[in-house]
């Protein structure tokens, strides 16, 4: 890992710039989930302590480069003094004299938050004038918002290019864990795919069927790979376009040796709703008229003896349909046995993206992974194994 830490740097008297995402969501003017700002408060805490001056840049929403009230950050200041613990103030823009002014005379114990990025055009298209800008209200460079660093954004790339850059606390855990995860694992790794699309999981998969050992696919995409391998799936929701893909995906996974585990046997149901009739069956029994909503038992049976096997687990996307009862069975039973098998020190489990957070958490399963990321694009794009322009900027 080519980035520095918090630690590496001096931030005594200095100012230091902190890209945060605290992107919460808000109704009528209440912060209504604050766990974002709450992830953050660490890497602030620590500047304080080390008698830095923590000046912090964020977008809020999408302004679409024009100043909006309702999107302004300052809202936020109440929730981020809880939060910190400390005084908050606040500049009405993230570049020009009165920012300037407000980090020049920000005193020790103070933090200073800037007005959305986004009010400027420029922060979405990278704009080098505006980073510029930014960079003159900072002595140093930390970025804090991995979320975000899928962005090549002023406030996460070029601004990370024009000052001593670090990664704040929280950045630094996702890349651990991470790293600890698909960089150098200890081995088998197991990754559990679910959700609804291939289309949207084509990348991933692909670059993940280079580097696990064992690959569990679920959900609705598991539907389109048993059309695949020729099973009637009924009026499942499947992408019958994407059988071909499958089929590649799977010839490539023999070829690399990475083992495929579809679901061995199925739930169905005629209505897509909780509690509808369903009924357990083998896999060439789907009727013509049901939908398959979740895997069946054998399958969690041998989902659960990969796992019980493997010291690492990458977890992205729900088995089935976790969000209407009884069908969130087996997402629910196999993120059980994870957490099982990671308190007693057997398995390293990472999990995130999109809805994953939320289907571990309804399974009771989310406190005991040994890492959950709450970044949804930049944790994808990481396992698709792509370069996140945020991250490769702090490694200049
Ligand atoms: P994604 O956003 O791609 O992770 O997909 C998650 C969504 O897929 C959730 O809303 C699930 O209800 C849905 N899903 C998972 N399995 C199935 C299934 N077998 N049939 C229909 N929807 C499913």
């Amino acid at each position: 890992m080519g980035w520095k830490t918090l630690d590496e740097m001096d931030l005594s008297g200095k100012r230091v710039l902190t890209r945060v995402d605290i992107n919460v969501p808000i109704v009528d003017g209440v912060v209504t989930d604050a766990t974002r700002i709450r992830r953050i408060a660490p890497t602030v805490k620590h500047i304080l302590e080390a008698g830095g001056r923590p000046v912090l840049l964020a977008h809020f929403g999408r302004p679409g480069g024009e100043r909006r009230a309702n999107l302004s950050l300052e809202q936020l200041v109440p929730t981020l003094e809880r939060a910190f613990e400390a005084p908050v103030a606040f500049a009405a823009d993230c570049v020009g004299t009165e920012a300037e002014l407000a980090a020049e005379t920000l005193q020790p114990g103070q933090v200073l938050l800037l007005e959305n990025t986004r009010f400027h055009a420029g922060e979405t298209k990278n704009d080098a004038d505006l980073a510029a800008g930014m960079a003159k209200l900072g002595d140093v460079y930390c970025n804090d918002a991995f979320s975000a660093a899928h962005r090549a954004h002023s406030s996460t790339e070029g601004l990370a290019r024009l000052l001593p850059a670090c990664a704040g606390r929280l950045m630094q855990a996702e890349l651990e864990a991470l790293e600890s995860a698909l960089g150098k694992p200890n081995r088998p790794v197991t990754a559990v795919v679910g959700g609804a699309k291939v289309s949207t999981k084509l990348e991933l998969l692909s670059n993940l069927i280079e580097k696990v050992d064992n690959l569990v696919i679920g959900g609705g995409m598991a539907n389109t790979f048993l059309a695949a391998k020729g099973y009637d799936i009924g009026v499942s929701l499947a992408e019958r376009l994407m059988v071909d893909t499958a089929n590649e995906i799977m010839a490539k996974a023999e070829s690399t040796g990475c083992n495929i585990l579809l679901p061995t046997d199925i739930v169905v149901a005629r209505k897509f709703e909780a509690h509808a009739d369903h009924e357990i069956l083998p896999l060439d029994a789907c009727p013509d008229d049901a939908m398959i909503l979740d895997a069946g038992p054998a399958s969690v049976e041998a989902i659960a003896a990969v796992l019980s096997e493997s010291k690492t687990l990458i977890w992205n996307g729900p088995l089935g349909a976790f969000e209407i009862e009884p069908f969130d069975a087996a997402t629910n039973a196999a993120a059980l046995k994870a957490a099982a098998l990671t308190r007693s020190g057997q398995l390293v489990s990472v999990a995130g993206g999109g809805d994953t957070v939320s289907a571990l958490n309804a399974s009771g399963a989310a406190g005991d992974f040994s890492y959950i990321s709450t970044a949804g694009g930049a944790f994808l794009e990481w396992m698709e194994g792509k370069v996140l322009p945020g991250v490769a900027a702090l490694e200049q």
